[in-house]
């Protein structure tokens, strides 16, 4: 590809909302632009990643003995109510009406869908063992869409689905499924763990989840380097708070209060004849280099451990008395979330909290009555409760080490459960009419994509693994007015073409040091930059992970590189 006609928007500064270095450096390098919250233009170069990572599945997932399908998209509701998840899979799902008002939805995942097809297909048990998979668009309406491709509303997912005549042929698949995808993750070149896990949404007797490890993940899991045990801890910033209906009609009118000079939650408390549990704590910290607002209910000692523990691997701080004024505008000691123009990070325990006190932002005065989603919002809740690391291993007993990891691929052994409820059955080799076993398995395909670059990156750009690289290199004329630079650039851009290699030149009428910090943050894993001494027959090769620079004759570029 030539970089003269390319379209790769590359941009200086990150945008304000990216917040991980992944997201930040797919729209810069030009492999992404953010559409609508969650939503996700995927450019020319993003296109070429995912198709190697579709790749890599594909190859590995046929060798498996899966065979691949397309469904549609748009999944007809009565499907939906069969397996009895139309009503409880929640709000993460979109539905809509075609002309006719018939109900649809805007398939989150496929079980209904597959399952369907191979109950019209498949009668007897020669028909079994089969896996079907496809790879394309899911659609789920997170809560809380965020970095980017991590968490889309709208992204892409290869789902496999298997089936079997028997609960035993069904765990064989299942590992069969575990070892293929540890291949597939071991080929694009990413650092992961297998783990235990729930088995959420989906259902089902038990799972594992592939953890890209990474310290901008979501989830977290905890390893046993003695005996290899691995499991990922509960996951609760994903979980839908569960709030009560009848939440917002309690909600009373907010009502501000004069108290004498009072802090302390427990003088407020006996002031205001307010249970303590009732009484909004809020803690500002510093986590890297930038302020957030902690709101937690309970002690003030065991909260810091808590907040500590949490954000372990973040440089993090107690904001002092007067960094708390000048981010917060509010007096400290009578902090309240009402009017906070920084994140509030809010416990899970404060969830259910309805009508509690809340300092008012200015000296001497609580409001009474907040509550969360009416007067203030919420930027994450999350569970500070959650202390695993270095608990022992509950297979050995050795200390647990805990990370952080991204969830990259999921696979569920079923059972009938959705065989069952949709009435897809088989005849057995004795006669007998019996619901068929199933296991499913997925891989975000475009997380992948933001899970490879989280894991691999400096501060000059992105470094793709070669296997999923957009191309594995790149060809750099520092001058494309100079006739033996640019000739020597094209020949060397042809060979390595002949010779089969995805390559780039950025044959750009533009200043060298422009193009190297392209390139660099692009990430192509081999750059050769074709200079000055391009009329001695050399050219340099630079190797974007290490830095190292070396010169090379030109006919022996095709043969390095290899
Ligand atoms: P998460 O815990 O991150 O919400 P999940 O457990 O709901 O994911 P699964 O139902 O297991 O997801 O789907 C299979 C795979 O699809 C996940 O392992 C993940 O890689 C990917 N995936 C799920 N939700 C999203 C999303 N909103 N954006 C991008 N990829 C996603
Ligand atoms: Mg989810
Ligand atoms: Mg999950
Ligand atoms: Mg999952």
């Amino acid at each position: 590809m030539r970089f003269s006609r390319a379209f790769i928007p590359t941009m200086k500064e990150s945008p304000a909302d990216a917040e991980i270095p992944s997201h930040k450096l797919l729209i810069r390098a030009g492999f992404i632009r953010k559409k609508a919250s969650g939503l996700y233009d995927i450019l020319p170069l993003g296109v070429k990643v995912l198709l190697k990572i579709e790749k890599v599945i594909r190859e590995e997932m046929n060798k498996a003995g899966a065979q691949e399908v397309i469904l549609p998209i748009m999944h007809p509701a009565e499907l939906w109510i069969e397996s009895g998840r139309w009503d409880v899979y929640g709000k993460e799902m979109i539905k809509f009406k075609d002309r006719h008002d018939r109900d649809y939805a805007l398939g989150p995942t496929a079980e209904e869908m597959i399952t369907d097809l191979v109950r019209k297909e498949v009668k007897s048990y020669k028909d079994l063992p089969l896996n079907l998979y496809q790879i394309g668009r899911k659609f789920r309406d997170e809560i809380r869409p965020r970095f980017g491709l991590m968490r889309a509303r709208e992204f892409i997912m290869k789902d496999a689905y298997s089936f079997h005549a028997s609960n035993e042929d069904a765990e064989r698949e299942y590992w069969n499924m575990y070892e293929t995808y540890s291949r597939i993750f071991r080929k694009m070149g990413l650092v992961f763990k297998a783990v235990e896990a729930d088995t959420g949404e989906i259902g089902g007797k038990f799972s594992h989840e592939f953890m890209v490890i990474a310290d901008t993940g979501e989830g977290k899991l905890v390893y046993c380097e003695k005996c290899g045990y691995a499991a990922s801890t509960e996951k609760a910033e994903q979980k839908e708070p569960k709030v009560p209906e009848s939440r917002k009609e309690n909600f009373k009118s907010v009502e501000k209060v004069h108290t004498p000079d009072v802090k302390r939650i427990e003088e407020v408390s006996a002031f205001l004849g307010i249970s303590p549990e009732n009484i909004l704590k809020l803690l500002v910290y510093i986590v890297d280099e930038k302020p957030i607002a902690i709101a937690i209910r309970g002690d003030r000692e065991v909260n810091e451990l808590k907040v500590k523990n949490f954000f372990k691997g973040s440089k993090l701080r107690l904001a002092t008395d007067e960094e708390i004024e000048k981010f917060t505008g509010q007096p400290k000691g009578f902090l309240s979330p009402v009017g906070l123009k920084i994140p509030v990070y809010a416990d899970y325990s404060v969830v259910s909290m309805v009508n509690f006190v809340a300092g008012a932002g200015e000296k001497d005065y609580h409001l009474k009555n907040v509550n969360w989603e009416r007067d203030f919002e919420v930027t994450e809740f999350v569970d500070f409760a959650e202390v695993k690391g270095e608990d022992p291993c509950p297979k050995c007993a050795a200390p647990l080490i805990e990370k952080r990891g991204i969830e990259v691929g999921h696979i569920f052994k079923l059972g009938t459960k959705y065989s069952q409820a949709m009435n897809a059955t088989f005849v057995d080799e004795d006669g007998k009419e019996k619901p068929m076993v199933m296991g499913c398995y997925g891989i975000g395909v475009t997380r992948v994509m933001a899970a490879a670059v989280e894991q691999n990156y400096d501060e000059n750009g992105i470094i793709w693994p070669v296997e999923i690289a957009p191309f594995e290199v790149i060809v750099i004329p520092v001058n494309v007015k100079k006739e033996e630079i640019i000739e020597t650039a094209e020949n060397i851009y042809d060979e390595l073409q002949k010779n089969g290699f995805d390559v780039a030149i950025d044959d750009r009428n533009a200043r060298p040091g422009f193009k190297f910090k392209d390139a660099d943050l692009i990430g192509i894993p081999y750059q050769i930059i074709v200079g000055k001494k391009a009329g001695e027959g050399v050219v340099e090769i630079k190797v974007r992970k290490t830095g190292e620079r070396f010169e090379i004759a030109v006919n022996k570029v095709v043969e390095k590189i290899g």
